[in-house]
């Protein structure tokens, strides 16, 4: 069958809100070898049939399928899980996809315990940027906070690694939870000021239907920036692209930036250009979707069908969950795991 020429910017779908599609976050596994109790509680993580690793898209699959969402116009792409660092021969996988003409970034979520092992292959494989969710320094909170299969000192030997493997400045993702680790904000920050990497607050997010989250436990990213600015004085940046999800303050002694990553209190589907694939190819066009829509089929007949697949759906598009959750607790209806979307 002939190949059909890319798309040009002038034929890349918009959705119902003229947005266009632009990033895609890839679960490379559902499986986790942590168990946080706002993603995947102990007990409840096997609530989909669908899971298991003889579900999973080969690499050869996630290539193709990538190879299609690059025609579609994406231009960044994010692994993520579960835990991807658990998927077996990853940096095989980075290889591929890396290597995909178009794509211009490439990038990596991890809870960073495997980071140490696996830092270096990753880096060379064509890895560009790496962010590791980090939510106590205290040894003992992290523990409990990771459902009691963590230990936080190899979570900073990984985040060393990956700077020895040659990594830029990583994201360290820390999602607060109201009167469970509100006071790891100012620690987090004292310790990563200065390093490079850039610490991101983000506001605990009603994801999933397991977690039983209330707006009471999160907290505004106001009330966290006013907390750290009378600690260490702020100075806000202007968003460095636009869709940038973090607003970004600078510390105004030079020492670095902090980010704050608010779809609670500041939704932002005005900007979402995202579109998230679970590890066995379906596909969700919004983090709080009930269900996604399976890309299999068409990732049989190839990239073409994948991407007139992806445009047809993505062109159907109206979500925006975040803008419509609005002062109620919760929107209501089903809402499709953390850790099958990866975040
Ligand atoms: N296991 C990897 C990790 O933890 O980095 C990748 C997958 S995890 C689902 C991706 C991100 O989602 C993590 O930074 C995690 O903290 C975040 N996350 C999970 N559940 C969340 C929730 N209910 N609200 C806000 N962020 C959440
Ligand atoms: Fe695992 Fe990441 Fe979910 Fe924690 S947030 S349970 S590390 S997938
Ligand atoms: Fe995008 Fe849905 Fe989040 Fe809005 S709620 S920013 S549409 S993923």
């Amino acid at each position: 069958m002939a190949t059909q020429a890319p798309r040009t910017a002038a034929t890349m779908p918009q959705d119902r809100l003229g947005r266009p599609l632009r990033d895609l976050r890839l679960s490379v596994i559902e499986a986790c070898n942590f168990r946080c109790g706002y993603c995947m509680p102990e007990g409840r993580e096997v609530e989909d049939e669908a899971l298991g690793a003889q579900r999973r898209l080969t690499f050869e699959q996630m290539e193709t399928l990538v190879r299609g969402f690059v025609r579609t116009g994406v231009r960044k792409l994010r692994l993520t899980g579960g835990e991807p660092l658990l998927r077996r021969h990853l940096p095989d996988l980075v290889a591929r996809l890396a290597a995909i003409e178009g794509l211009e970034d490439v990038a990596m979520t991890t809870n960073g315990t495997l980071l140490r092992g696996q830092a270096a292959a990753l880096r060379q494989a064509g890895l560009g940027r790496i962010t590791v969710s980090l939510d106590a320094l205290d040894p003992e909170l992290f523990h409990r906070l990771s459902g009691g299969r963590g230990e936080v000192a190899q979570v900073l030997d990984g985040i060393a690694a990956a700077e020895e493997a040659g990594f830029g400045p990583l994201k360290i993702n820390c999602v607060v939870q109201r009167g469970v680790n509100e006071d790891q904000v100012l620690p987090l920050l004292a310790h990563f000021r200065g390093s490079g990497h850039v610490v991101r607050f983000i506001e605990y997010m009603d994801v999933g239907t397991c977690n039983g989250w209330r707006r009471d436990d999160a907290v505004a990213s106001a009330e966290l920036r006013d907390r750290i600015d009378a600690r260490w004085p702020l100075r806000a940046l202007a968003p460095a692209y636009r869709g940038e999800v973090a607003e970004r303050y600078a510390f105004a002694d030079g020492t670095g930036e902090v980010g704050f990553v608010s779809s609670i209190s500041q939704p932002f589907c005005g900007d979402c250009h995202r579109a998230r694939v679970s590890a066995d190819g379906r596909l969700f066009t919004c983090l709080f979707a009930a269900d996604g829509t399976s890309l299999m089929e068409a990732l049989e007949q190839g990239e073409q069908a994948v991407s007139e697949r992806v445009a047809a759906l993505w062109s159907r598009r109206a979500d925006r969950y975040s803008e419509l959750r609005g002062e109620r607790a919760r929107v209501g209806g089903r809402h499709v795991e953390m850790y099958l979307i990866g975040g």
